[in-house]
């Protein structure tokens, strides 16, 4: 063991909790716990449907819980309670997706073109699953791991992130209470470079995967290379929300502001590039600051609250540097920039919903994620311009386009090179969907059918059944 940290509410300081930080002894321990648990432990044997069924009994534990996972959310965020709620019905609605397609895809039989010999394809679990969440939507980025990592059959070790693990903790428990086997299900505390770093690096880890930062993402790919495991990343995003001239004009300024300003611009899917057709930059611009000048910040239980406060002070302080950094560079501040006045909030990390306008190719804005509420506006006058400026990233993660024109709406949909593509909307997910980045945005992909087959492997078991000699050599 480390020492011990504080875990404070960002909204006001409020003492959360006292935790002792797990060092890299205590995460090879819980590793030698898992490898046992899938080597020697009944759970890679459980029938795919009794895998299925505990699934089940975690959703409903989870739903009965609700309101404490929600309230210890919120705690450890600062988010507004409604939205910790949101993000407890979207937990149960990942482990019931889980749950139901747990014994799915059981495989298939090859025609050989032989009749003494069979072939089948056959799905198994990966092993041990390293599993390193970020802070942002805590419980909800676990679940996304979780529950197709034991759908599938595997053990895992979790590490969340040290500044929101409380309901980590409480999912653990809830874990055990549905029946999960001894061992299964291990969680360690702590810094990333402390912590999680084994999980990356351990020869008895089979599988590491990430969801945070590319930078961060960069460290454990390197890492995991040692031991060829493998990796599967949800990375950061620079998402487009495109708007053409066409689009319904008071419905797009209304999304805008939810694509970036939502959880004060802490998602990952955040629309913070408005790319807007040059015709309407005005109108639209001025609609979207006059809206923003006026969001209220406020903690989770302030039920007139818009959103909330960013997660930490150095959170905070690399926001004011990006944003100061982007009117260096010649961006327009058009509204925020700074810190509300209200001495209410002076206790908390709040930020004023920001608009740099005027934003152009090669300013540090457009390319670094701010993951804040900040949005950067960039114009554009043609479909061909409005595709190339949305594109301009290294990340791929997500982007929205706006338009009444079907086909247009159509046309630029594929052509963007985003994971996800709204159009005439943004942010809504389901389960049944997959979720992943293009680019520097990611590798693999979570939920969906596609996420249950990142935790197993595939497997062509060959079997001559007329075994003879064969004399390829003379006998
Ligand atoms: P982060 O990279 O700082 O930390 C994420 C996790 O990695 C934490 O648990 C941290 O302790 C751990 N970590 C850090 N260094 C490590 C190391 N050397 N070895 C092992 N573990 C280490 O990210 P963050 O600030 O917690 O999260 C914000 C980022 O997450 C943003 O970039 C956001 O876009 C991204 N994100 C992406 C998605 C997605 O679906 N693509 C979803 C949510 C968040």
């Amino acid at each position: 063991m480390s020492g011990l940290r504080e875990i404070r509410c960002p909204a006001d300081g409020t003492l959360v909790a006292t935790l002792t930080d797990g060092s890299r002894e205590d995460t090879v321990a819980a590793i030698g716990i898992a490898r046992r648990a899938f080597d020697e432990g009944p759970w890679p044997r459980t029938p795919a449907i009794e895998r299925g069924a505990l699934l089940h009994r975690v959703a409903d534990l989870i739903a009965r819980d609700k309101a404490k996972l929600a309230r210890a959310e919120s705690l450890d965020t600062g988010k507004r309670l409604v939205e910790a709620e949101y993000d407890m019905d979207d937990v149960a609605a990942c482990f019931r997706y889980y749950a139901g397609i747990a014994a799915t895809g059981a495989g298939r039989t090859i025609e050989t073109g032989r009749t003494d010999a069979i072939s089948r394809i056959v799905h198994e679990p990966i092993g041990v699953c390293g599993l390193i969440t970020p802070w942002n939507y805590p419980l909800l980025q676990t679940s996304w791991k979780v529950a197709p990592a034991l759908a599938a059959g595997n053990t895992f070790v979790l590490k969340p992130s040290e500044l929101t693990p409380s309901t980590a903790i409480l999912l653990i428990r809830l874990l055990t209470e549905a029946g999960l086997p001894d061992g299964v299900a291990n969680l360690v505390l702590g810094l990333g470079p402390e912590a999680g770093a084994p999980l990356a690096e351990h020869r008895d880890v089979d599988l590491v995967s990430f969801t945070g930062s590319l930078a961060t993402g960069r460290v454990l790919m390197a890492a995991a290379a040692a031991t060829v495991k493998r990796v599967a990343l949800e990375l950061g995003g620079k998402n487009p929300n495109v708007i053409f001239a066409d689009a319904d004009f008071d419905t797009a300024v209304d999304f805008a502001l939810t694509a970036v300003f939502l959880h004060s611009g802490q998602v990952c899917s955040a629309g913070a590039r408005l790319v807007v057709e040059e015709s309407i930059h005005d109108r639209f611009v001025d609609a979207v600051v006059e809206r923003a000048s006026r969001i209220r910040l406020g903690g989770p239980f302030d039920t007139k609250a818009e959103t909330g406060p960013l997660i930490s002070a150095a959170h905070l302080a690399k926001v004011e540097a990006y944003v100061a950094a982007g009117v260096a560079e010649g961006a327009v501040l058009r509204c925020g920039g700074r810190r509300p006045d209200d001495p209410d909030l002076a206790d908390g990390f709040y930020y004023l919903p920001t608009v740099l306008d005027g934003c152009r190719a090669g300013m540090s804005v457009l390319r670094d994620e701010s993951f804040g509420p900040v949005l950067t506006v960039e114009t554009f006058s043609s479909e061909d311009e409005a595709v190339r400026i949305a594109n301009d990233t290294d990340y791929g993660l997500a982007g929205a386009v706006w338009t009444q024109d079907a086909g247009k709406a159509q046309r630029v949909a594929q052509r963007l090179r985003h994971g996800t593509v709204w159009i005439n909307d943004y942010h809504p997910y389901v389960p049944q969907a997959e979720w992943g980045g293009f680019k520097q945005s990611g590798i693999g992909r979570e939920l969906g059918p596609s996420g249950l087959d990142e935790y197993r492997e595939t497997k062509h078991i060959w079997q001559n059944i007329d075994p003879r000699p064969q004399h390829w050599f003379r006998p």
